[in-house]
């Protein structure tokens, strides 16, 4: 027999179950990844994400082809690509690591029919540190609240030990035939906006690894307290590594423990990834709907686009959201503490609904996520899991005094944002949003 291998955000060879079990067949692999924009449930990548798509994918083909195995290329619905695919090259059986969002009744369908059909189909854990059905509230629900949701992460078994790449490759006989990397249109052309993210990132396993090794080796004891502080530069930077899975959070949490560095603060970080995961797992249309159903009927404003467009270009005249949005225009990235202040800025002082300020992020972040990035904008809209309460209004020229305190970071996005006129009212914005919350909160 022959074993199918369908990779999917999971762009490397080490702690692959899919992979290492597929790699037991002495019949040898195929290895396939579907770029499916068509099955019901797929949210469309945004631009910076088609980017790292492309290098990533990239990078995985040539690491395959370096240990002999072809990566397939296919466009179109996966529940007919994989069953063409695992025909053509005479598969009985196919191995994936599971997804946990809208496309998991995609992968369950395709479970079905492929058993039907006589295939083994296999699905294996490989993108969290806990399974979310697993991690459970004495009821059987999902937790709503960080702390006790982490408290019980941490009462579980500790994460499996991450699996080394497969140690033996054998490429099947018979690989079909795979549509070109180039032809998919991945990159912007015209025009090429993508020149800050080629000199911000590198995608791939092997830069992944080397980010961490960096991260463990030079800043970790610090992070606890310069993560907050933009321009320190003290995060990680795994996050686009982690969304296209160049490496998997188990890898991540070992690496980090075995390290010595205080990692404390950073496994809890990993924490919030992994709650904002379960809560999509429970909450498969977290970027359509807030967890409070009251926010179906909250006043937002009618976006103007003036502001709006302000906002997005990074216009405002206020320093340290006017980096914020130039930093993730031009890197595809923001720090976290800026994202929160930038969120702020949209939903509460332009009364902008979230929905609105997601779907910029999607698309221009390379490490937009179905899970954290819906997640995060309904933390900061009030609406989510464990959400900052709705009166908790980020103010832009505070934040940048407790953050930015000498200006190096906003100098360096938006040097002219000082001299640019504020485009609302801080405290008349303030309070028209508390009021908006009021009427809320009174229903
Ligand atoms: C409005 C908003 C939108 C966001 N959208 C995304 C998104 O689409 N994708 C994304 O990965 N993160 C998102 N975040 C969370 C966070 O900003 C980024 O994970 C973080 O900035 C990535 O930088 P880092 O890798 O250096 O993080 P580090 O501080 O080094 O943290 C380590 C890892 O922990 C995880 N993590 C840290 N904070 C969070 C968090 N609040 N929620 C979930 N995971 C977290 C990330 O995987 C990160 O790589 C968003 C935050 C906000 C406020």
């Amino acid at each position: 027999m022959t074993t199918l291998v369908w990779f999917r955000d999971d762009l490397r060879l080490a702690d692959h179950p899919a992979l290492t079990a597929a790699c037991e067949d002495p019949e040898g692999i195929v290895a396939l990844y579907v770029l499916d924009e068509v099955s019901p449930g797929v949210r469309p990548l945004g631009g910076a994400a088609r980017w790292w798509l492309h290098h990533s994918l990239a990078a995985l083909r040539d690491a395959l082809a370096s240990r002999g195995v072809p990566l397939v290329l296919r466009r179109g619905a996966a529940a007919e690509v994989v069953p063409g695919v695992a025909a053509e090259s005479g598969a009985s059986a196919v191995t994936w690591n599971r997804r946990y969002g809208a496309e998991r009744e995609i992968d369950a369908g395709l479970k079905e029919s492929l058993r039907a059909a006589g295939v083994d189909a296999r699905s294996f854990p490989g993108g969290l540190l806990h399974e979310p059905w697993t991690v459970t509230t004495r009821a059987g629900g999902a937790y709503r609240v960080y702390s006790a949701f982490w408290r019980a992460c941490q009462e579980r078994p500790a994460p499996a030990e991450p699996l080394p790449e497969p140690a033996r490759w054998s490429p099947a006989p018979r690989q079909p035939d795979g549509e070109e990397l180039t032809e998919w249109g991945l990159l912007p052309s015209a025009p090429d906006w993508a020149a800050g993210l080629r000199e911000r990132w590198e995608p791939g396993e092997a830069s992944a690894d080397e980010r961490l090794a960096d991260f463990l080796r030079l800043d970790a004891d610090e992070y606890a307290s310069r993560r907050d502080v933009p321009a320190s530069g003290a995060t990680s930077s795994l996050s686009p590594h982690l969304r296209w899975g160049e490496i998997s959070p188990r890898t991540v949490w070992h690496r980090a423990l075995r390290s010595g560095a205080d990692v404390g603060v950073f496994l809890g970080e990993l924490g919030w990834r992994e709650f904002a995961w379960h809560t999509l797992f429970h909450h498969p249309d977290l970027h359509r709907r807030g967890l409070d159903p009251r926010f179906d009927a909250f006043a937002w404003e009618r976006p103007d686009p003036a502001e709006v467009g302000a906002w997005q270009r990074g216009e405002t005249g206020f320093p340290l959201v006017d980096a914020g949005m130039r930093e993730l225009w031009r890197t595809g990235s923001m720090h976290n503490r800026v994202r929160m202040v930038t969120a702020s800025f949209l939903v509460k002082n332009l009364l902008v609904d979230w929905r609105v300020g997601e779907s910029w992020f999607w698309d221009t972040l390379v490490d937009a996520d179905a899970a954290s990035n819906p997640f995060n904008w309904q933390w900061v809209a009030g609406c989510g899991a464990d959400a900052a309460p709705y009166f908790r209004i980020f103010n832009p020229l505070t934040q940048a005094k407790k953050f930015d305190p000498d200006g190096a970071y906003a100098r360096r996005w938006a040097p002219d944002s000082e001299a640019r006129p504020e485009i609302v009212d801080l405290r008349a914005t303030r309070e028209r949003a508390l009021a908006a919350y009021a009427a809320l909160s009174a229903r």
